[in-house]
């Protein structure tokens, strides 16, 4: 298929060594985590590569390598047919790869320097358990919502209103003009659930809602929920979770 090398990028060292340039056409797939997908964007930044995205599926039509990734929240997939040259993708581990395509190990590794990921800012977009706050919360209900997403290795995210108000910063805005995620779980705490909020949020997410309305949209789309005042109802998670990790350590 038109010499095409499809490399796994697993492992990055310290030193690591640069990719050759001229090894020709070459999709470098990196791990559809935090980490995987800022460096992913790094790399293709100081290379000037083809950026395809996180993709689901790799193939070939003739000559032609086809990535197939997700949009709309999983809504929709688009077939990208890729033009030769240095591509970078991510992808997690069951990427599916039809006909002849194999996915090989990089032998080289990367020249980039590694900055850790200190806080949950880079791992939103990869957490499988993603808790959201809108505006029916205060900034001690945001305090909470951290300490409950610490607890089961989430992250936190905001309405577009929440983020307005100063209650969470920009970077965990999600949305139409905000950040998407895709989650496993979505738990929504004092949102109505709009449209533009959920345009962020994969399909496979499951969602489960608090909000003290009972007739609030998003319990229209919930597959679970409770009409709860959040002020008083996340102080109990909160310690609800507290007393399990220290029960268990
Ligand atoms: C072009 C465009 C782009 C947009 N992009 C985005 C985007 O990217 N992301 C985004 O989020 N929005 C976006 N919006 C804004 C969007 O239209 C909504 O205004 C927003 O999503 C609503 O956020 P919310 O659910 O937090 O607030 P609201 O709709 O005001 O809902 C607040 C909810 O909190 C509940 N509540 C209040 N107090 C409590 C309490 N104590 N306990 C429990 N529940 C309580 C209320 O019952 C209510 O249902 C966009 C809008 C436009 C026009």
């Amino acid at each position: 298929m038109n010499g095409w090398q499809i490399l796994s990028v697993t492992c990055i060292g310290p030193r690591p060594t640069p990719l050759p340039t001229d090894s020709g056409p070459t999709l470098l797939v990196f791990p559809a985590d935090g980490e995987g997908e800022a460096l992913a964007g790094r790399y293709a930044a100081a290379t000037g590569a083809m950026v395809l995205g996180r993709l689901t599926q790799l193939g070939a039509e003739g000559d032609e390598l086809i990535a197939t990734r997700s949009s709309h929240g999983g809504r929709l997939t688009i077939d990208l047919r890729v033009t030769p040259g240095l591509v970078v993708a991510t992808a997690h581990d069951h990427v599916f790869c039809t006909g002849s395509i194999q996915l090989g190990e990089a032998e080289t590794l990367l020249a980039l320097e590694q900055t850790p990921l200190s806080d949950q800012k880079m791992k939103l977009e990869a957490a499988r358990i993603v808790v959201g706050g809108g505006r029916g919360l205060d900034a001690d209900c945001f305090t909470l919502l951290e300490q409950i997403a610490d607890a089961v290795g989430g992250a936190v995210a905001a309405s577009l209103p929440a983020v307005d108000l100063g209650l969470a910063p920009v970077s965990r805005q999600v949305g139409q003009s905000g950040k998407f995620v895709n989650p496993e779980i979505y738990l929504a705490v004092g949102m109505s659930g709009t449209p533009q909020h959920f345009a962020g949020v994969g399909a496979r997410a499951r969602i489960i809602a608090l909000n003290k309305d009972r007739d609030a949209p998003i319990f229209g789309f919930a597959e679970a929920g409770a009409a709860v005042d959040a002020t008083a109802f996340l102080p109990l998670v909160a310690k609800a979770l507290a007393d399990m990790e220290s029960a268990s350590s």
